[in-house]
């Protein structure tokens, strides 16, 4: 009888009958599996508890426990956002739109809805967005037009621990505004353990504790100190993958795109000679511009035979968690902004990291089974060389853009701001002195209609951060740019000289940076001429530049054009993308950007100097340029159109200097000596200028 039975459910199922129906777990149904799996989930239920009594906790949790992704989510679903917008900061714009990307996936709704994300010339967000992820720079902004940030219920204050300048502004503002607005629930969010400081400075916050799940990480020390790191950590990523278990990949930190380009293309490489001896390397690059499409193949599951290898910068420290890491490979440096005060400049250079960076990084190749990490570096150096702690970027850096941002959200003393770590006074004193010079500030010290202007016009994050990560120059090269506020400056005098539009195109391009054009090695003589073929009818390279997008733009900016003229199509949609965003700046700040006269060369250039006028050099005697101010001895770069130039102009304004072997300025125009006492009066004598009022340039023929 049983088996009777049997013959008739068989039956049954293939006529489709009485059958169960089955099917896989869908991916979303996967990722939600995921969510529970994570650290902060058991502490779901107390998180959202401590917070019902306390309006400011300080969260504390090692990367990968969830902060980022969940804690937005669990506000979500108990009902803050039917209160307000719940906001969330992070330092970089790629872990504000990766993390955005991944919460919408989790939500099941798309990116830009629900969720969405806001970084400097990018607004994905939209009316429904209740989770909104964005750049601490960002935050700061919404002060300007909202300083009570009233559509938010809950901030989360995320990777505190990075002390990026912005987030440490914003302690002192989200301080101040948790006191007047009750409502508003305030989450301080580090990686690190030494919370008690974010605890004691805002006002003995309670600490809240997810506790790691950490597997040891066995460490490795160079015997002697390497001379090449890059080349370091490709030898080492071979020597892993061929003497070390499959079932783990590797993570390598390098300091910036160039670096990592460069190592890609050397594995990528060296694998292909290798051939079928190894078992496949999936090579995986990331840093700031990389497009987003490619942002995502590092959380890709890694295919079986397969080696994945992530070749990133700071970004995998803290902020990005990529699963399956069992290798990690430490440089031991890091590209960093430094100021000095006494010059006013500013520089972006590669530094060693600090004890406590390199602990962070090796922890990455422990969260999911125990791992090794490999600093290319020796146990002598990590010791006594390195500092124990990164120094808060608030003490090395420029604060310009900070002072204008303060002033103009009616902070007037400085001094008495709640600063977590003060910024030496000679700093502010500095800031004040540039922003008086660039007309922002009155001699009482007070906001000018300009400086409003200014303040909502800040290319600061554009230039310092998006330049030098696309900038292609090997890594021991120093770049600097004077005044942060330099480009917005220029753009707002523009109207004054009516060339807005063209002010626009060349601002957008320099922040593209050399990098538009490109020069094939076996091509090198046809690229050179493509390019002095912008710089025909003078003007140096900002109007190269310039009459370089406006051909593009009457091609109707094709990628045919650009790959006839030698000039990378992906950078010069960039430049495209940042014009687009200045173009609704100017709106917003009423800078009228029709008024132009698209040939008058004068009047652009007089627009730039306004900005740049600290960048000036003049030719000396002996035919080597000198910057006019500081007397330096300064060059111009060979990439330069007016590298070969003759005769020189004896008046330059440039966009920035670089250090190789000698100090080379950049992106270099001429001017007119007489503008500079024209155009920047506070900084300016006739004496400054004067002897080459009377002594002409000869003219070398
Ligand atoms: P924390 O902020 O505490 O460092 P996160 O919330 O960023 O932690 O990460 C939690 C988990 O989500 C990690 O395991 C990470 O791998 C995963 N995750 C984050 N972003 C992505 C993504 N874009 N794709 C796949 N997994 C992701
Ligand atoms: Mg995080």
């Amino acid at each position: 009888r049983q088996s009777k039975k049997d013959e008739e459910s068989v039956k049954a199922i293939e006529e489709g009958g009485d059958a169960l129906e089955m099917r896989p777990a869908t991916k979303h149904e996967k990722i939600l599996e995921g969510r529970k799996k994570l650290p902060v989930y058991p502490y779901r239920d107390d998180f959202l508890m401590a917070l019902k009594d306390h309006q400011v906790l300080v969260l504390v949790g090692e990367t990968g426990s969830g902060k980022t992704t969940q804690i937005p989510q669990y506000l979500h679903e108990v009902g803050y956002s039917e209160l307000g917008k719940i906001g969330c900061t992070q330092p970089r714009r790629v872990a504000a739109m990766s993390v955005a990307t991944r919460v919408a996936e989790e939500m099941n709704v798309r990116v830009g809805h629900e969720v969405g994300y806001s970084i400097r010339f990018e607004n994905c967000t939209s009316k429904k967005t209740v989770i909104q992820y964005m750049t601490d720079g960002m935050l700061l902004r919404e002060f300007l037009t909202e300083p009570d940030l009233k559509s938010y219920s809950a901030l989360i204050i995320d990777e505190a621990h990075e002390r990026t300048l912005h987030t440490d502004i914003l302690f002192g503002l989200v301080k101040d505004v948790a006191r007047f607005r009750n409502d508003l629930k305030l989450i301080i969010s580090s990686a690190t353990l030494d919370a008690e400081k974010f605890s004691k400075y805002f006002d003995d916050a309670s600490i809240f504790m997810i506790p790691g799940r950490m597997y040891p990480v066995d460490i490795y020390y160079t015997i002697a100190p390497e001379a090449d790191y890059v080349d370091a950590s490709i030898v080492t990523v071979l020597q892993i993958h061929i003497s070390q278990p499959l079932d783990g990949d590797i993570l390598v930190f390098l300091t910036g795109q160039e670096e990592i380009e460069t190592a890609n293309e050397i594995l990528a490489h060296r694998t292909k000679v290798l051939g079928s001896k190894i078992a496949e390397l999936v090579l995986c690059p990331i840093y700031a511009n990389l497009p987003s499409e490619q942002q995502a193949k590092i959380f890709e599951k890694t295919p079986k035979g397969a080696r994945k290898v992530v070749l990133a910068t700071n970004i995998a420290e803290t902020s990005l968690t990529i699963d399956g890491i069992k290798y990690v490979i430490d440089t031991g440096f890091n590209k960093e902004t430094s100021f000095n005060a006494k010059t006013g400049m500013e520089s972006l250079m590669v530094m060693p990291i600090s004890q406590a960076a390199a602990n962070q990084r090796a922890g990455r190749a422990g969260r999911t089974q125990p791992g090794k990490c490999f600093r290319l570096f020796t146990a002598y150096s990590f010791q006594n060389e390195l500092d124990p702690n990164t120094t808060p970027e608030i003490l090395r850096t420029n604060m310009c853009n900070v002072v204008l941002m303060l002033k103009s959200l009616g902070i007037d003393n400085l001094l008495a701001f709640d600063f977590m770590d003060a910024p030496p006074p000679e700093t502010l004193i500095r800031a004040l002195e540039q922003l008086y010079a660039l007309g922002a500030l009155n001699d009482r010290g007070e906001l000018t209609k300009i400086g409003r202007r200014m303040a909502e016009f800040p290319l600061d994050p554009m230039l310092s951060k998006l330049r030098t990560e696309l900038d292609r120059s090997p890594h021991n090269v120093i770049l600097m740019v004077c005044s942060p506020l330099s480009p917005g400056k220029t753009v707002i005098v523009s109207e004054k000289y009516q060339c807005v539009s063209e002010v626009l195109s060349t601002v957008s391009m320099l922040s593209i940076g050399t990098s538009v054009f490109y020069r094939p090695k076996e091509k090198k003589v046809h690229a050179d001429t493509a390019r002095l073929n912008f710089a025909r009818g003078g003007g140096g390279d900002h109007i190269s530049l310039l009459r370089c997008y406006r051909e593009w733009a009457e091609t109707d900016f094709s990628p045919q054009w650009c790959f006839e003229n030698f000039v990378q199509v992906r950078n010069m949609r960039k430049a495209r993308d940042v014009r687009e965003q200045l173009e609704g700046l100017c709106e917003r700040v009423e800078v009228d950007h029709t008024m132009s006269d698209p040939d008058n060369i004068e009047a652009i250039l007089k627009a730039i100097t306004a900005g740049f006028f600290y960048n000036t050099a003049r030719l000396g005697k002996s035919g080597d340029y000198e910057t006019v101010k500081q007397r330096r001895a300064v060059y111009i770069h060979p990439s330069s159109v007016l590298a070969k130039e003759e005769p020189l102009p004896a008046w330059v304004v440039y966009f920035e200097l670089a250090f190789t072997s000698k100090e080379f300025m950049r992106q270099v125009a001429p001017i007119e000596p007489q503008w500079l006492v024209e155009i920047a009066p506070h900084f300016y004598q006739e004496s400054d200028v004067q002897d080459s009022k009377t002594k002409k340039m000869p003219k070398s023929k």
